[in-house]
């Protein structure tokens, strides 16, 4: 990679190291339990799409060293060292979150102050898929015995909420190909309404290398009913991502992965039409839209 544009420069920065990608202006830091993550202003501004299903950056009035605690409906955000506005919320917002004023409470020593955002609204469109395999429109009851239980598992997957601080907030896409449904679409089955689109697909085939777009920890794997074979990652505070429909898992529980690691293969297993990658990215349980990660945020 050495002489290649896209090459990282590494430079130490308050004992934590600063990655800086040119490709992807990714910043960011693991530091420690001190300084938190540090990320640049217009890294995270990127990221502020305040609309169901999008994420709000959040300053936050606090001046301490060590990073406020901060939850967001009861369950912890991520807090990450802005270079110009000091600590900064990034919260994930549920596509289902009502439009009014939303309340962070911060926690501080022994006091707790609350922080007011608004959230605007987004159209999202529709989107009917015809699935030949009727049991994956209407399952039977064993089925839903199966979905329940592997349902459980994965909600539990995306509450975690480790310490450490992500290693990067913009990601690279995790496979290099052209995105296909969107995140949020509203879906029907062969008619029949179901949950909206709750990540973003990848038109690839069968077989393309998927890489992780940060350093993260494999927190579960599983073939699973509808999303096949499946790959969680947790890249640190409330920071999940999923990876379904896979054809190969080269990865195991407990793996501690790299960013840019291979963690399986692109398949077409579980609820499909056809061979492509869905990647879900939640923040505080929150499924949000994958593209605002990659810079390709649709308004
Ligand atoms: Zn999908």
């Amino acid at each position: 990679m050495s002489g290649n544009i896209f090459r990282l420069l590494h430079v130490r920065l308050l004992g934590c190291v600063v990655a800086t990608l040119i490709q992807s202006a990714l910043c960011v830091v693991s530091s420690g339990m001190l300084y938190g993550a540090q990320a640049a202003t217009a890294t995270l501004q990127s990221l502020h799409h305040p609309v169901p299903g999008g994420v709000a950056v959040v300053a936050l009035p606090s001046t301490g060293r060590t990073a406020p605690k901060v939850t967001f409906n009861r369950k912890p955000v991520l807090v990450v060292s802005d270079e110009r506005q000091g600590w900064v919320a990034v919260v994930g917002l549920p596509l289902d979150i009502t439009l009014q004023t939303q309340v962070l409470m911060i926690t501080e020593l022994h006091s707790t102050t609350e922080v007011r955002f608004e959230v605007k609204d987004k159209k999202y469109r529709e989107q009917r898929i015809t699935v030949s395999n009727s049991r994956h429109v209407s399952p039977l009851a064993d089925d839903m015995t199966r979905i329940t239980r592997e349902l459980e598992l994965q909600n539990a997957a995306y509450r975690q909420f480790s310490p450490n601080a992500p290693s990067n907030v913009v990601f690279a896409p995790p496979v290099n190909g052209p995105l296909s449904s969107p995140f949020g679409l509203k879906r029907f089955f062969n008619g029949e309404p179901r949950a909206p689109h709750s990540g973003l697909d990848f038109a690839v085939p069968t077989g393309t290398p998927v890489a992780a777009p940060a350093a993260g920890k494999v927190i579960l794997t599983g073939d699973y009913f509808f999303n096949g074979n499946t790959v969680f990652l947790d890249h640190g505070q409330g920071l999940i991502t999923m990876y379904c429909h896979l054809s190969v898992i080269d990865v195991k529980v407990g793996d501690t992965l790299a960013r840019g690691q291979v963690l399986g293969k692109v398949g077409a297993t579980g609820r499909v039409t056809g061979a492509h990658l869905h990647w879900n990215v939640s923040l505080n349980d929150a499924r949000v839209d994958p593209a605002i990660f990659i810079g390709q945020f649709k308004p």
